[in-house]
């Protein structure tokens, strides 16, 4: 397989990185962009692309390699990949689910936790010194708040089930109602929101849940809610967000994902009431790796004409 042609995006993984250059004919894009002319020379040997929820395979890309078969994304995501045009170029689409599931889903609750008894805040507090002088106050508790859920797929369930043993009550809004006694089915966003304490957005960002979490939706959530994103940005309108959290129309926010990663709305940085990461849901040694294994072996399924491990199209 070394002579076959396979283009990463963007830096990811190192250990992505080396397998792949172990096993193929590694083109790396940002030393080789797509105009460049040693790209130019070489886009006809390009039989695979690996990209990522930083940089994906869009129309351009997609067209710059005329013998592309094949589009493997280290993430479960798909919202970088255009997949309409994969589908009409009969270009199959591979991703990562199930092995992130877990650790996506630990990172969800220790959001929350965070934001509800303040972690990052009482550790800035300690570091600044500001213990000698005062005492740093009270949090609110996790266990028992009501949980809502958009989006209760792999993630979604894996959240559920870890609220469930802190004692929370389930709701959860999703294209179809799942048969899973216990947890409460809300046939509409705002429903779930206005019976949720909680709400953690887990769902697929498409053109229909771009901006699922808008104003009223954090409205119904008030004052006393906090919202957790570990989907993707968009699918929380942000303008909304920080004005809500300035406004005190929202209690708090965690937020693993923003609207235009890496950048973060300056106004946020101030704020005590959220915590801010850099969309690490995913990054654990453990659970890099074994994304990093399932790219490649659906790689090598592929062009040994073996069935897909992880089959998106
Ligand atoms: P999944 O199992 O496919 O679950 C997706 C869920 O989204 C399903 O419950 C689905 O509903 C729901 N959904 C899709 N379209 C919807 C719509 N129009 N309205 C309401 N709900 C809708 O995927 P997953 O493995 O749990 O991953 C979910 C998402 O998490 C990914 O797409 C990705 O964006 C994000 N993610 C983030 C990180 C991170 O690092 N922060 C890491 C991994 C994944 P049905 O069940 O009714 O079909």
């Amino acid at each position: 397989m070394e002579s076959i042609g396979v283009a990463m995006t963007t830096q990811m993984f190192t250990y992505l990185e080396q397998n792949l250059e172990g096993r193929f004919n590694l083109f790396k894009l940002w030393n080789h962009p797509l105009d460049s002319d040693f790209l130019q020379l070489n886009a006809q040997s390009v039989r695979a692309v690996v990209g990522c929820t930083k940089s994906g395979a869009d129309a351009r890309l997609i067209d710059t390699f005329p013998n592309l078969e094949i589009v493997a994304t280290f993430s479960v995501g798909l919202d970088k990949i255009d997949l309409p045009k994969c589908l009409e170029k009969g270009i199959r689409v591979v991703n990562t689910p199930d092995v992130l599931t877990d650790d996506v889903a630990d990172a969800a609750i220790g959001l929350a936790m965070a934001v509800l008894r303040r972690i990052s805040e009482s550790d800035r507090f300690v570091r600044s010194g500001s213990w000698m002088k005062n005492d740093f106050g009270l949090g609110t508790r996790f266990n028992g708040k009501s949980v809502g859920i958009i989006g209760l797929g792999r993630i979604g369930s894996a959240i559920a089930k870890r609220a469930v043993a802190f004692g929370c009550p389930i709701g959860y809004f999703s294209r179809t109602e799942k048969h899973h006694r216990g947890y409460k089915y809300f046939p509409s966003v705002l429903d779930l929101a206005a019976n949720s304490q909680i709400l953690f957005v887990s769902c697929t960002l498409t053109e229909e849940t771009k901006h699922i979490v808008n104003r009223e939706v954090i409205d119904a959530l008030g004052p006393n809610g906090i919202l957790i994103n570990v989907g993707r940005g968009a699918h929380v309108n942000e303008t909304e967000l920080v004005s809500a959290l300035l406004e005190r129309r929202l209690g708090g926010a965690g937020l693993d994902v923003f609207e235009n990663e890496p950048h973060v709305p300056e106004q946020l940085l101030e704020l005590n009431n959220v915590v801010l990461l850099p969309h690490v849901g995913t990054d654990t040694i453990e659970t890099s790796i074994a994304m990093a294994d399932l790219v490649i072996r659906n790689l090598e399924a592929h062009f040994r004409n073996e069935p897909l491990i992880t089959p998106v199209i």
